[in-house]
């Protein structure tokens, strides 16, 4: 019997690492170290005698490095990420605020809905404040501390497909061509993968891509801090599309090495905060009073933007013909509007999805079909969340799913909620870090709820 699609979300966000390793397989080969690779290299720790994670990048150097252009600009960890990395290398808190992350627990993160302050959740979960390359590079310590993982740098080229079952990667090291063999392969390659081209050019189908526009300008800022333990250490202010603003949002983040980070972010033509001027200009003007406070300080190195074309998704799911001992994971699957803070998340659950596939005793020599049923269930959540969100900017204009208009009436109403009541801001707070499925947000007694703070309020 399968299960419902709340079920397994449920079931996901309570994986918990092996207390027992039990190898069912000898050589595990992961292309791709970043988030998503690391993530599904610690379930596979569990299941393979070894596991080789192969970059195009050195991961041993430590700060920004190419593979991962995104690594300037400000990443959330929301709490349900968070919960899993907890789950994962138990006493992660501990050891990544020893290094200088900052830590975010419910009292010390405020969001602004056009500029109204939301309901503080106090019992929410906790999480961790810190620059995208401190995040990775404590992920990666803990990946790498497990003796029977390794890296080798090295470019992957392609598969080594051997009838219907994929035996091990092609790579390139620095212009010599080589072979590394696996008994899983596991494409971690980011929003670039070239996974669908490579089993095209070997007669496999390729997946369906699906996508849509967001046309998102983003811009991030470092300023020194001064205070030691700010009372505030995540802060995000929104606009809805109803706010005629061409900033759609901004946020500041304390984080590792006394400083601010601080991020702003416009659609389409509008793109906010591109010199050190306008950047501090519009973080006074148009947000409330501590974020001028944020730009009063001094601005350590220029400002770093980056565009975001498109959310997009691969429905791997959907394949009629696919080689056994190959799965896909992270932003190679699904890539998401970043202003939703979803991608270290997902890629968390999709390394618990592969985490049950691998304890179930699943045939490997059979297309890995429950993994892609379970992820497409956390792919379908991340992806709902963040179009259904992303259809009501002016610029975007579909495609619209069935009963559009009603949903996002509903959804209107659970955000509006979500600035004075407790209870609702509770259940969204738990949907948005994807430690709930949205369907739990469609319940009559939810939108009731809404609708009654939403008449209080008024
Ligand atoms: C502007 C922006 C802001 C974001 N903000 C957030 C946020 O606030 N919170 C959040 O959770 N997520 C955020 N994300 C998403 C987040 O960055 C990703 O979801 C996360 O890094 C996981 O991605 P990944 O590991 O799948 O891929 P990536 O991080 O893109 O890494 C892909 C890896 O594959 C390697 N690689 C690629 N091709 C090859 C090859 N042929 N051979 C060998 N190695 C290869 C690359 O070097 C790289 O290390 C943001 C993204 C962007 C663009």
């Amino acid at each position: 019997m399968s299960l419902s699609p709340t079920r397994v979300f449920a079931a996901l966000n309570a994986v918990r690492p092996l207390d027992e390793a039990s190898p069912v397989l000898g050589k595990a080969v992961v292309l791709g170290g970043s988030v998503a690779g690391l993530l599904a290299a610690r379930v596979l720790s569990d299941h393979a005698e070894s596991v080789v994670i192969i970059d195009r990048d050195d991961l041993q150097v430590t700060g920004g490095r190419p593979g991962v252009p995104q690594g300037t600009q400000l990443h959330a960890l929301l709490p349900g990420g968070f919960l899993q990395l907890e789950r994962l290398f138990p006493g992660f808190r501990e050891q990544a605020v020893a290094q200088g992350a900052v830590g975010a627990p419910p009292e010390a993160r405020r969001n602004y809905l056009d500029g109204r302050l939301k309901v503080v959740v106090p019992d929410d979960a906790d999480s961790l404040a810190g620059s995208r390359p401190l995040l990775e590079r404590l992920i990666r310590q803990q990946v790498l501390r497990l003796p029977n993982v390794k890296t080798i740098t090295a470019r992957g080229t392609g598969l080594v497909i051997d009838g219907s079952v994929v035996t091990g990667v092609r790579c390139d090291v620095g212009g010599v061509t080589g072979v590394e063999s696996g008994d899983l392969v596991v494409d971690a390659m980011g929003r670039s993968s070239r996974l669908s081209e490579w089993l095209e050019q070997s007669g496999w189908e390729k997946p369906v891509t699906r996508r849509m526009t967001v046309d998102l300008n983003y811009a991030t800022a470092l300023f020194r801090r001064t205070e030691t333990n700010p009372a505030a250490t995540v802060v995000l202010a929104l606009h809805t599309p109803a706010v005629s603003s061409d900033v759609a949002g901004a946020a500041f983040f304390a984080i590792e090495d006394g400083r601010w980070m601080a991020m702003m972010a416009g659609y389409g033509d509008n793109r906010p905060g591109r010199t050190a001027q306008d950047f501090v200009r519009r973080l006074r003007e148009q947000f409330p009073p501590e974020f001028g406070e944020v730009a009063g300080n001094e601005m350590l190195g220029d400002v770093q933007t980056y565009r975001h074309s498109d959310s997009r998704r691969r429905d791997f799911h959907a394949l009629r013909r696919f080689p056994a001992r190959l799965v896909s994971v992270g932003d190679a699957v699904a890539s998401f509007n970043p202003v939703y803070g979803q991608g270290i998340t997902a890629a968390a659950l999709h390394a618990a999805c592969l985490s049950t596939y691998l304890r179930a005793g699943s045939n490997l020599d059979e297309p890995a079909r429950e993994f892609f049923a379970a992820q497409k269930v956390v792919v379908d959540a991340a992806w709902s969340l963040s179009t259904s969100a992303d259809l009501a900017l002016p610029h975007v204009d579909g495609p619209y799913p069935r009963g559009y208009r009603l949903s996002s009436w509903a959804s209107r109403q659970i955000v509006a909620a979500t600035v004075t009541d407790v209870g609702i801001a509770r259940r969204f707070n738990e949907v948005v870090s994807l430690r709930e499925h949205p369907g739990t947000l469609a319940r009559p007694g939810v939108i009731l709820g809404a609708l009654r703070a939403n008449r209080r309020a008024r």
